[in-house]
C-alpha cells in the first residue's frame, strides 16, 4: 500500500474526525468542504480534541502536531495530489453521485475512493465514477477518533484489492474493521436504527418517559446510552432518512418511521446540533 496523502471531501461531524485520525496515523491530510464556517469550526474541533488526547496521553505532541498541519482547502484543487480520497459529504444520493463524478474526473486513475455514507448503496456510487473496482465504503462511527468500528462495504464491483487495501489502511488508523455487505443500512443502521425508531413509538405510545425508555436500555440491557438519547446525538433527520432508506429499498412496512420522528424532523428539534431532541441541551 503506497498511501501517503489522503483527501478528505466534507469537514463536517464525520469529516473532521476522519481527517484527525488521518493525520494522527502519519498521513498527509487535506480536508475539504464547500462552506468556510464547516472548514473553521473543523479546524477548531480538530484542536480541541487533539488538545485534550494529548492531556490524557492518548496521543503524544507529536501526532498532535501532524494534526496540526492538516490543509483546509475549499476546492478539489489539488485533489490529483492524494493517493486516496475518503468522502464524508452531506447524506444526499444525488449530492453524493454528483461529488463522485466530480472526484473521479479529477483525481487521479489509480486512486481509491472510499464513502463514509451511512446507508446509500456504495454500487450505485461507484456507478457514478469509471472506477468502480476501486470504490469502498468505508462507515466510520462518531465519534471518529474514539470509536474503534469501521464498516467496510465492498460494492457490487469492488476488487479484492480494494478491499484490502481499505482493511489495511484501517489497521494503520488503529481501527477494527468489519466487513458487511452493500445492503440498506449495511449491518449497523439496519439493526440501530430501527431500535430507535421502536423507541421512538414507545414513547409516542406512552409506555414510558424518554428519561424511562433510556434507563431501561441503559441498566437493563447494558447499553452505554438510551436509545434516544443517541438519537439526538445522531441527528433525528439523519435517523428519519436511514428509516426511509430501509423502508424503500427493503420493501417491508416494519421499517415505517415513527409519525413522532417525522413531526420532530418538521419542527426542526433535530438533537444536539439543534439543540432540542428528544432532551433539551
Ligand atoms: P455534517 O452535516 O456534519 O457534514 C457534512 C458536510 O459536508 C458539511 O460541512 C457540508 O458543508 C459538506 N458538503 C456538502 N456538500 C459538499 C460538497 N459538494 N463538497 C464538499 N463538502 C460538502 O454531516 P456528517 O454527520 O458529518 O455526515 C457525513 C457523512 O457521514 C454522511 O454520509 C453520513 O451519513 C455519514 N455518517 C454520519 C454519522 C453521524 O453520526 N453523524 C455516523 C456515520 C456516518
Amino acid at each position: 500500500m503506497n498511501i501517503k496523502h489522503i483527501f478528505v471531501v466534507g469537514a463536517g461531524t464525520m469529516g473532521n474526525g476522519i481527517a484527525q485520525v488521518a493525520a494522527t496515523s502519519g498521513y498527509q491530510v487535506t480536508c475539504m468542504d464547500v462552506m468556510p464556517e464547516a472548514l473553521e469550526k473543523a479546524k477548531a474541533m480538530i484542536d480541541k480534541s487533539t488538545g485534550k488526547l494529548v492531556e490524557k496521553g492518548a496521543l503524544t505532541k507529536e501526532q498532535k502536531s501532524r494534526a496540526d498541519a492538516i490543509q483546509f482547502v475549499s476546492s478539489m484543487d489539488t485533489i490529483k495530489d492524494a493517493d486516496l480520497v475518503i468522502e464524508a459529504a452531506t447524506e444526499n444520493p444525488e449530492l453524493k453521485f454528483k461529488i463522485f463524478k466530480e472526484i473521479d474526473a479529477a483525481a487521479r486513475p489509480d486512486v481509491m475512493l472510499a464513502s463514509n455514507t451511512s446507508s446509500i448503496s456504495i454500487t450505485k456510487i461507484a456507478a457514478h465514477t469509471h472506477r468502480a473496482d476501486k470504490v469502498i465504503g468505508m462507515h466510520f462511527m462518531n465519534p471518529v477518533p474514539l470509536m474503534k468500528l469501521v464498516e467496510v462495504i465492498k460494492g457490487l464491483a469492488t476488487s479484492e484489492e480494494t478491499l484490502q487495501t481499505t482493511l489495511e489502511l484501517c489497521r494503520v488508523m488503529g481501527k477494527e474493521a468489519v466487513e458487511a455487505n452493500d445492503s440498506p443500512g449495511f449491518i449497523s443502521n439496519r439493526i440501530l436504527c430501527p431500535m430507535i425508531n421502536e423507541a421512538i413509538f414507545a414513547l409516542q405510545e406512552n409506555v414510558g418517559t424518554p428519561e424511562a425508555i433510556d434507563r431501561v436500555m441503559k441498566l437493563g440491557m447494558n447499553h452505554p446510552m438510551g436509545p434516544l438519547a443517541l438519537a439526538d446525538l445522531i441527528g433525528l433527520d439523519v435517523v428519519l432518512f436511514i428509516m426511509e432508506v430501509l423502508q424503500r429499498d427493503l420493501g417491508e412496512d416494519k421499517y415505517r418511521p415513527a409519525p413522532l420522528l417525522r413531526k420532530m424532523v418538521d419542527a426542526g428539534y433535530l438533537g444536539k446540533k439543534a439543540g432540542r431532541g428528544f432532551y433539551r441541551y
